[in-house]
């Protein structure tokens, strides 16, 4: 498969080429196009695999950069892993006049609160930051209809579970939900029974 079967748009297709990915990974052949359907994706796979950009080429596609509106939600469980994938979205959505927000804990809440004021298309963060944000309501994510989960595992232990089912409360019914996890434990199965959608299973 060649990465101009999935009909994304030329900037998009730019931003990949020069990122130096010549063909999909088995994990965005099998991601990719049925993501451009909406449809919720639960993917198990390992790091190096290609995951990222599995999620984030899709919602790429999917978002409007004119809509100054926050479109899409990827949740991770670090700040480092936060930093290491907004460079993926800027990289891959280079040619696509995008704004990505970071937000993490462990940064000034004021910083963030001036920053929303601007366009965000995109934020990447850690759940409890996030959900600060939205429950003040300086982030509105009425209008959010891309929610990934990275790391599932790791975002879906006791503490962080409640934090991410409430943030969810905030998008919209028939927003999309892309899980990618290395493991599948009890809670992502009964997460994935109670917020997901018919998902597309991947198992590479
Ligand atoms: P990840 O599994 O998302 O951590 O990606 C692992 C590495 O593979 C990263 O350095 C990516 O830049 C790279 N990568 C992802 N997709 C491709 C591709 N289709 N072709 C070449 N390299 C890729």
């Amino acid at each position: 498969l060649e990465f101009e079967e999935f009909y994304l748009s030329r900037e998009l297709l730019q931003g990949i080429f020069e990122a130096g990915f010549e063909k999909p990974s088995p994990i965005q052949e099998e991601a990719i196009p049925v993501a451009l359907t909406k449809r919720d994706i639960l993917a198990r796979a390992k790091n190096g695999t290609g995951k990222t950009a599995a999620y984030v080429i899709p919602t790429l596609q999917q978002l409007n950069p004119k809509v100054n509106k926050v479109q899409a939600l990827i949740l991770v469980p670090t700040r480092e892993l936060a930093l290491q994938t907004s460079q993926v979205c800027k990289t891959l959505g280079k040619h696509l006049n995008l704004n990505v927000m970071v937000s993490t804990g462990g940064t000034g809440l004021k910083d963030d609160i001036l920053r929303l004021q601007d366009s965000v298309h995109i934020i990447v963060g850690t759940p409890g930051r996030i959900l600060d944000l939205a429950s003040k309501g300086v982030a509105d994510l009425s209008t959010c209809q891309t929610f990934v989960m990275d790391e599932a595992d790791k975002l879906l232990s006791p503490e962080f579970t409640p934090v991410v089912e409430q943030l969810l409360a905030f998008h919209p019914k028939d927003r999309q939900v892309m899980l990618f996890s290395a493991t599948f434990p009890l809670i992502v199965k009964s997460f994935k029974d109670k917020h997901m959608n018919d998902p597309y299973e991947i198992n590479l």
